[in-house]
């Protein structure tokens, strides 16, 4: 079990005086640059930052680089910023292949992420979830459970509150979770958290990485540098998940069907998770019953969120919280906007909006939990992938294909025969002609399988575009 008392690897004042006076670049000037920015002139480094957007568009962040006593280059990266930097540090989102950063690193300069920054001052137990997708899921079910249990968190990284803020504020509390995406994980190679959880790996980011082999080495580079005093929770199911590359981290596995596995969906869809292998001390073993979880009164949709919440169970019972704490959550858990969220009922047929589904993973997930015909609105930008593992669900349960966007004609090429298929310009249109041929008992799901730049600011914009159309039919 968690060992609380287990401070973190590092001196942080040793860490933070290492940095004074300091030459510091940091890269992009949003949420999290700021917050660097801020965290570098508290230890009295010298920072600059550097954004390549337009001043008007960075605003009263701008302002506050400058009255902190930041050096400010905005609409560009200039070379000699870089070449004369001690160290770079970068914002998550800041592509970390752009060319004044090449130069840097061939200086031999250090150029690193926000989270190698923040997590090595970190004293407490960092639990940290990857994967394609479910990170925002399990992460916020994490946090469900210990609010439940009474646990002191910080909830972070990906999602809200930039780490680097919470190390500033310096606030107290048991355990910090959070949620890390690759690009986070390849410009953090020291990070160490106490608990990792891998969910699935498939195609995503293929317009970043070169194959999805670079991306998986990306995302299980999350356990490199665990120990045997740590844990790896990995889905056992995942075939881009082998069991064993020399993980030195005690490894807990997740399973839909294998009663071998530490936590597992029995027939009656209950969760089981088994007894042993969660305390050193070695009471109990793999395959003894240790708690059954049932979601009778679940809110949750969606059998990724079974394999969400075995993960979810698997760092609770790590961390020794008691099952009741679990139990309550899969009852009361809401789930998340645009993540598979039902709108609305209209003439017998249900509308769900995952507007987060912007890779073929999470359609197939968003498929597979729908028995009835499906009316499949998907469409956007597309990030590279593979549309083939969406073909036998299509056959199965499509019952029409509505494409809009920018991908529509290439996702045709590869899914348009399998069902009817319509070609729309937008959103609007696609809603206008499922409602026109949908029949009661349908679902009408918008499950994009795309990003949604090419129309919208974020898929959030895009789902609220979605609810509203639905709700005013
Ligand atoms: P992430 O933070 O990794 O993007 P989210 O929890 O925001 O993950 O969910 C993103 C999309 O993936 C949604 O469409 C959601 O329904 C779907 N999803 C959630 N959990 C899983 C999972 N375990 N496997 C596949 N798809 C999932």
């Amino acid at each position: 079990m968690v060992n609380n008392s287990k401070s973190n690897r590092s001196d942080g004042g040793s860490i933070r005086k290492s940095y004074r006076d300091k030459n510091i670049v940091v890269v992009g000037l949003g949420k999290t640059g700021l917050a660097l920015a801020r965290f570098f002139r508290s230890i009295e480094a010298r920072v600059t930052v550097s954004d390549s957007d337009i001043a008007d568009n960075l605003g009263p962040r701008l302002s506050e680089a400058k009255e902190l006593g930041c050096n400010v280059e905005v609409g560009g990266h200039t070379r000699e910023t870089f070449t004369g930097a001690d160290l770079v540090v970068l914002s998550p989102g800041v592509p970390d292949d752009l060319e004044v950063l090449r130069e840097a690193r061939s200086r031999g300069i250090p150029v690193i992420g926000e989270l190698e920054v923040a997590a090595k001052l970190v004293s407490v137990p960092i639990i940290a979830v990857t994967g394609t997708n479910g990170k925002t899921t399990t992460t916020e079910l994490i946090c469900a459970i210990m609010e439940r249990e009474g646990k002191r968190f910080f909830k972070g990284g990906n999602i809200g509150t930039p780490l680097i803020e919470f190390v500033m504020n310096k606030q107290n509390v048991e355990y910090v979770v959070l949620e890390v995406s690759s690009f986070q994980l390849d410009t953090a190679p020291g990070f160490h958290p106490h608990i990792s959880v891998v969910l699935n790996i498939t195609e995503d980011h293929l317009d970043r990485y070169l194959t999805l082999e670079e991306y998986r080495q990306s995302k299980i580079s999350i356990f490199k540098n665990q120990d045997t005093e740590d844990y790896a929770i990995i889905n056992a199911d995942d075939p881009l998940l082998p069991k064993d590359f020399g993980i030195t981290a005690h490894t807990l596995l997740f399973s839909k069907e294998n009663p071998k596995a530490h936590a597992f969906l029995d027939k009656r869809q209950e969760i089981i998770v088994c007894k042993g292998d969660f305390y050193k001390s070695g009471e109990g073993k793999v395959g003894e019953k240790g708690a059954v979880f049932n979601f009778r009164n679940t809110k949750l949709v969606g059998v990724h969120n079974l394999e969400n919440m075995l993960a979810a169970a698997l760092v609770a019972f790590s961390c020794g919280i008691a099952p009741r704490a679990i139990q309550e959550t899969i009852n009361n858990f809401p789930g998340l906007p645009h993540r598979l969220q039902f709108v609305r009922e209209w003439k017998k047929v249900k509308f769900y909006n995952d507007s987060k589904a912007t890779n073929v993973g999470a359609v197939v997930k968003a498929l597979e939990s729908f028995s009835g015909p499906v009316v499949l609105l998907a469409g956007g930008r597309e990030k590279g992938g593979s549309y083939d593992s969406l073909i036998p669900l299509v056959k199965e349960k499509v019952r029409a294909l509505i494409l809009f966007g920018e991908s529509r004609r290439h996702i045709a090429d590869h899914l348009g025969d399998l069902t009817n298929t319509w070609l729309v310009e937008n959103l609007e249109e696609a809603v206008r002609v499922a409602t026109s041929i949908c029949k009661p008992g349908d679902v009408v799901l918008l499950s994009p399988a795309c990003a949604s730049f090419d129309q919208y600011r974020n898929y959030e914009e895009r789902g609220k575009h979605f609810e509203s159309l639905v709700r005013s039919l």
